[in-house]
């Protein structure tokens, strides 16, 4: 395509996007200020199934040990890293994301739901969570919602904010949350300029330093245990401002992980200008990267990166090498429980997850992963090289990882 069609065609995607974008957030905001959940949040009354009547109160990590031997001897998901999603409605439109896109009225979970669907997995057993959207802190109950997801993830429990909402809203619900304990990933994928256009905003980057600023306070203030870090997705066109995004993050006070740009599942977006090459200027990123102690990016899979790009990887897939400890699931807000690419296997606010993984659905999408060619990604690989590392050194290295983490959780590095 000549470059003044490519120009075009960009100015007019860009122009849909703001649109839509204005027109979303404005509904999102307009029903926080009058204080309700979207309208289909609520839904009709349900009859309480009975794994909302069997689960206990609360999932001790003894408990959840406990649990995850069940399903060890069971050989099914030991559920070890379940995200729950809460709405698709977001305050940004980011270049990489498919989930604002969906239809309209966007569903939102409500309160009541989220706890039978937590309810749900302190029955089956479940281990760390992450509270994802869209955007969270959109949610009117997310402080209730923390304290329901404390109760059923022992091991940890983690929102994903891209802390781009109004400040009063990110100081009474994320705020909340780091009160709490829960941790906090965000987001930056660029600053100034750059920023704005990987995100689909004005002012993101700023927006969200002053953010990070006034949650490092409140953890302070409160003596917080939360892990407060900020993932930043390498793509073709940020290479070159990895360096002073670090800095710009490890100067307030938070750590920073590491992804990359991929398009594999549905809630991502193909973006032609973002896919990374296995070439110089990423290999230098990557030695650069890895001269970083404090980054909460596994090593191995920053220096696998390249190696899978250049299509050098073995296939390595968590769902069919290590599906016990290394399964995760994506619960959608309308209980839809995803694995990774493919339709659902069942729904958590219908069935109990025993009988979805006792099903057809479950086995299908295993059958269907045979075929895929595999991926290097955060959510998948990184927790198939701690569970299964590859090699000796590999392991040695996890070890090493994972005690600088708990150091930096106890405030002693
Ligand atoms: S990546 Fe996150 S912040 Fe960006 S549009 Fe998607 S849900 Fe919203
Ligand atoms: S290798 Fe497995 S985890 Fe990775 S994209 Fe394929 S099916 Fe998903």
């Amino acid at each position: 395509m000549p470059p003044e069609l490519r120009a075009a065609a960009a100015r007019e995607e860009s122009e849909r996007r703001a649109a839509t974008h204005t027109a979303e957030v404005a509904r999102a905001l307009a029903l926080e200020r009058a204080g309700t959940a979207p309208p289909e949040a609520a839904g009709p009354a349900e009859p309480e199934p009975q794994w909302v009547r069997n689960a206990p109160a609360r999932l001790t990590r003894l408990g959840a040990a406990r649990r995850i031997l069940r399903s060890v001897a069971a050989r099914r998901p030991a559920n070890s890293a379940t995200e729950v999603r809460l709405t698709r409605l977001c305050s940004q439109r980011c270049r990489q994301c498919a989930i604002p896109w969906g239809a309209v009225p966007a569903e939102t979970i409500s309160l009541e739901q989220f706890r039978r669907l937590a309810a749900n997995l302190r029955q089956y057993g479940a281990a760390a969570g992450f509270i994802s959207g869209g955007e969270p802190s959109l949610h009117p109950d997310l402080p209730a919602i923390f304290e329901e997801a404390l109760r059923t993830f022992p091991l940890a429990c983690t929102v994903n904010t891209n802390l781009d909402n109004r400040e009063e809203l990110i100081r009474e619900r994320i705020g909340a949350g780091v009160r709490m304990g829960v941790n906090v990933q965000t987001s930056i994928d660029g600053l100034d300029d750059l920023g704005d256009d990987l995100r689909g905003g004005s002012g993101v980057s700023a927006r969200v330093l002053r953010h990070m600023e006034m949650l490092s306070e409140i953890k302070a203030a409160s003596g917080s245990p939360s892990v407060l870090y900020v993932n930043t997705v390498l793509n073709r066109r940020n290479l070159r401002q990895i360096p002073q995004i670090l800095e710009a993050v490890k100067s307030r006070g938070w750590r920073s992980s590491i992804g990359s740009y991929h398009n594999l599942t549905r809630h991502t977006r193909r973006d032609n200008d973002l896919f990374l090459e296995d070439d110089a200027e990423l290999r230098g990123v990557i030695a650069d990267l890895l001269r970083r102690p404090e980054l909460m990016t596994l090593p191995e899979m920053l220096r696998g990166l390249p190696t899978y790009l250049a299509g050098e990887m073995p296939r390595r897939c968590p769902y069919l090498d290590a599906p016990v400890l290394a399964s995760r699931l994506l619960i959608r807000e309308n209980g839809d429980v995803y694995l990774c690419k493919g339709k659902p296997i069942g729904n958590a606010l219908r069935q109990d997850l025993a009988a979805i993984f006792a099903g057809p659905a479950y086995t299908e999408r295993l059958r269907e992963y045979a075929d895929c060619p595999g991926c290097w990604n955060n959510c998948y690989t990184q927790k198939l090289l701690l569970v299964k590392p590859p090699s000796a050194r590999v392991a040695l290295e996890n070890v090493r990882f994972s005690l600088g983490l708990g150091r930096y959780r106890r405030g002693t590095s």
